[in-house]
Order: structure tokens, then C-alpha cells, then sequence
């Protein structure tokens, strides 16, 4: 064997070993599903086979959070590894027609993986903001996901219930006609969801663009059907999925096999529709035999909540819920600084490498863009993902301690979790004085519920935590 030969033999050996440590990485994110909505998190009256078998051969997190009890911040904090808190433009939840609020330069997790040879798209729900200011939704659409770091995107550009209801492609409205233009409006439209468009009362008002709406009882398919497209697509190199769907925010209109199928009414519905989806990922990837590499997430950007649109019978009330916990035992929901705002189901499931079974650990969608770094093998710069942790260790069983030492949650008020105690702050917005000036404090141990105010009994656990709160924001960052 000459050198040369020797050489090339072990340069093939090192790339390949190299792609190995490429997995494609696929996270589906549910929007509004709560702790208790699937049944390997307890619940009995919607049916999510494919969520419980992910779970059966997976992780299961018991300790998981997404970073804001609100959809933009959340998705935020997941994007860029930053909480959404630090920066205005992101920390609530945006209009339909706001500028783009991730900073120009910031390192995303698609970013991050382009950078590894990953084909990188996202598909769904994006509710990041699109331009540099307001768009004009007749030109190309940009900054927007292609320009954080999306090779392609197929989105909806803010929520299911606010305007404008058109699906766009890469930097396009999809079926956008030029003689039908499009304007959207949140400055003069009638406030809540009292503007009518496709038959459904949305947020914001939107004229013109007749062909382009999207059909509500559709979005799930065409949702699905872009995804599975992309992976088969992409089967041949590493690729970064990151399907966002509408299910089961409102407007809740399943496709007409998914209703009154649940026994939750029609948020059970649409839980049971987000199963399908996850079905025809897990077929997809099994087909072209790209599941053992593939790291699949299944997960929720916040907590449930029994909420409607325009329509309580459309969407759901206290009777069609026939008792479903969505949050299991927690308190609060979607909006809220209780655990039932931020705790969220969590399933991680990559074969040969993550063993099944289920973690108590405490972990945060946040941590997906130095998860990602340590996965791919690079270093992430200190400037980059200010409140990322690396949650590799605890998916490979390295570890059997904490990742992270506490955890901000973000809502109107915040939390502090560390060990067994949860802090929330005031509600300085709160009308009543009484709540405005309440500190609350649980022992999430023995008090999962968080019935029992502790904060008056113990000033000093108070203290620390809230002081951990000021470092974290002084410091502008919470990783090492
Ligand atoms: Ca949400």
C-alpha cells in the first residue's frame, strides 16, 4: 500500500466518521400543547400513538421549559440561544406586521448548522417578524428566516389567528397575484379577533391577496406535506428541520377526519392531528431509512391553555374539554409564571445514541443552539447564545447532575427555578396593589401544584434567588 493510497484511505475513514457525527436533526414544535396533553404524559382522553411510541424509544424530559410562557419569545430563545427578555424587540408577542426582531449577525441554531454541512428550512409557524420594518407584503419578504440562517422556508408568517392568513415561500407569498394586492393593518382594524378573513375572525385586518389565503382546515397537510418533502429532498446529507405547526393554537379547524375524533373536544382534535403530522415525519424518515440518524424532538413553545378565538364552539370550552388536564398537575396556563405556562412535554429521541427512559432534569428549549454546537463539534463564541447550556452530557447519559444551575422563566412576572424552589416575581402590571407588591415562592418538591406561598416564611431563599435574577440580567448573559 502506498503512502498516497494509506492517506486517502484514512482521509475517507475521518470524513465519514465525521458525517456520522452529523445526525439530522428534526424538532417539532407543537404551538400552545401543555404538560399533560399527550398520553405518555398522562392523559387519557386524546389518543397520540405516535408521540408515545417517539417516547417509548426515546427521552422524556419531566423538567423541561421553553423560555417564555408566549409564543414569540419562546421561539425566540429557542432560534437564537438568547432569553427573548433581553432584547425589546422580541420579548412579546408580535403583531402580524412586525419587523424582524432576531439582530442582524446573531449566531442562530440554523446558522450554527449551516455552518456543519447542514441543509437547514422552516416550516410553519414563524412569528419572528419579517423586514426591516413594517412589510409591504407585494415585494420580496426579507430579512426574514432565509436571512438568520434557513436555506428555504415555507411559513406562516405570525399565527394561525392574525393577519395576514397566506402561507409564504422563501421570500414569496405562495399563490401571491399581483392584480389582488395585499395590505395589513393593526393600527385601525377592530381590536381582538373581530376581523373576518377566510370566514374566521382574526388580529390585524388584511385586504386584497383572495388567492393566496390559506384554507384553515388545510394547514396541517400542507404543513406536513412541505416537511416530509424537504427530508426526502435531503436524505443525502445532513440536514436541520425545524417544523413549527399551527396545531393546536387557535383558530382549531382540523381536517375534517380529526374532528370529534379526541374525547377533549376540539382542542383534542387538533392534539390528535399534531400526532398525525408527527406520524408521517417518523414514516418519512423510516422510509428512507433515516431514522438511526436522526435527532428527532418532539416539544411545544409553551404551555396549554383552554383559550378561543372568535368561537368558543369552534374551539373549545369547559364542556368539550371533558375534564383533560392539558397541564397535568400544574398550575396556570400559556401567559402565565406558573409552571403551567413554561412546562412543557419534551421528547428526544436519536437511536444507538440517546437511551430511553425519562429525565427529571432541568432543561430549556434555549439550550438548542449549544446542544447543536456540542453535537456538530464546534465551539460556540462567547458572544453567541448568552443563556445556551449545552445539553448534550444529559441526552448521552454522561451525566447524572443538573446542566444548568437555575432558570429564568419569562412571562408578565418572572421565575427563578433552582433545586426544588421556584420564585416568581411581582406583577408590577397587575391593576390590584395587593398582587403588584406579591412575591410568591414554592417548593416545587413536595408542592408541584404550587398551592403553598413559602415566601413570607423564608425572606433569605427569597433573596438569593431574586439576586440570582439581577446577575443574570446585569450580566447580559447566564452561561459560563
Ligand atoms: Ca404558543
Amino acid at each position: 500500500m502506498t503512502l498516497l493510497f494509506r492517506f486517502f484511505v484514512l482521509t475517507c475513514l475521518c470524513l465519514s466518521a465525521a458525517a456520522a457525527e452529523r445526525p439530522n436533526i428534526v424538532i417539532i414544535l407543537g404551538d400552545d400543547i401543555g404538560y399533560g396533553d399527550f398520553g405518555c404524559y398522562g392523559a387519557t382522553k386524546v389518543r397520540t400513538p405516535a408521540i408515545d411510541k417517539i417516547a417509548s424509544e426515546g427521552l422524556r424530559f419531566t423538567d423541561a421549559h421553553s423560555a417564555s410562557a408566549v409564543c414569540t419569545p419562546s421561539r425566540y430563545a429557542l432560534i437564537t440561544g438568547e432569553y427573548a427578555w433581553r432584547n425589546p424587540a422580541g420579548d412579546h408577542i408580535l403583531p402580524g406586521n412586525a419587523p424582524l426582531s432576531i439582530r442582524h449577525g446573531t449566531l442562530t441554531v440554523p446558522a450554527l448548522l449551516k455552518q456543519a454541512g447542514y441543509k437547514t428550512a422552516c416550516i410553519g409557524k414563524w412569528h419572528l417578524g419579517l423586514g426591516d420594518t413594517a412589510p409591504d407584503w407585494n415585494i420580496e419578504l426579507k430579512p426574514g428566516p432565509l436571512e438568520v440562517g434557513f436555506d428555504h422556508c415555507f411559513i406562516i408568517p405570525a399565527t394561525g389567528d392574525r393577519a395576514p392568513c397566506v402561507f409564504v415561500e422563501d421570500h414569496n407569498i405562495k399563490n401571491y397575484d399581483p392584480k389582488d394586492p395585499i395590505t395589513v393593518d393593526y393600527d385601525h382594524c377592530i381590536p381582538g379577533h373581530a376581523n373576518v378573513i377566510a370566514g374566521i375572525g382574526r388580529i390585524g385586518a388584511m385586504k386584497g391577496g383572495k388567492a393566496a389565503l390559506w384554507q384553515d382546515d388545510k394547514i396541517a397537510e400542507t404543513l406536513t406535506a412541505q416537511a416530509t418533502s424537504f427530508i426526502k429532498n435531503n436524505r443525502n446529507n445532513p440536514f436541520f428541520l425545524y417544523c413549527a405547526t399551527h396545531d393546536i393554537h387557535v383558530p382549531r379547524v382540523p381536517a375534517s377526519r380529526f374532528r370529534h375524533a379526541s374525547g377533549a373536544g376540539p382542542r383534542g382534535d387538533v392534539i390528535e392531528q399534531f400526532d398525525w403530522c408527527v406520524s408521517e415525519v417518523i414514516k418519512t424518515l423510516d422510509k428512507l431509512n433515516l431514522a438511526t440518524n436522526t435527532l428527532l424532538i418532539v416539544t411545544s413553545d409553551n404551555g396549554g391553555i383552554l383559550d378561543f378565538g372568535d368561537s368558543p364552539e369552534r374551539d373549545g370550552n369547559v364542556a368539550s374539554n371533558n375534564g383533560h388536564k392539558f397541564n397535568g398537575p400544574l398550575r396556570g396556563t400559556k401567559g402565565t409564571a406558573y409552571e403551567g405556562g413554561t412546562r412543557i412535554p419534551l421528547i428526544v429521541r436519536w437511536p444507538g445514541k440517546v437511551q430511553p427512559g425519562a429525565s427529571d432534569k432541568l432543561v430549556c428549549l434555549v439550550d438548542t443552539l449549544a446542544t447543536c454546537a456540542a453535537i456538530t463539534g464546534q465551539k460556540l463564541p462567547k458572544s453567541a447564545g448568552p443563556d445556551s447550556f449545552n445539553l448534550l452530557p444529559i441526552l448521552l447519559g454522561q451525566t447524572k447532575d443538573q446542566v444548568r444551575d437555575h432558570l429564568i422563566e419569562h412571562s408578565r412576572r418572572m421565575g427563578v427555578r433552582q433545586g426544588p424552589w421556584k420564585l416568581l416575581t411581582p406583577d408590577k402590571r397587575a391593576r390590584n396593589p395587593k398582587m403588584a407588591a406579591r412575591t410568591e415562592l414554592y417548593n416545587l418538591a413536595d408542592d408541584i401544584g404550587e398551592k403553598t406561598n413559602l415566601a413570607s416564611q423564608n425572606p433569605d431563599k427569597v433573596k438569593e434567588l431574586t439576586a440570582i435574577l439581577q446577575k443574570d440580567r446585569a450580566d447580559g448573559r447566564s452561561r459560563p
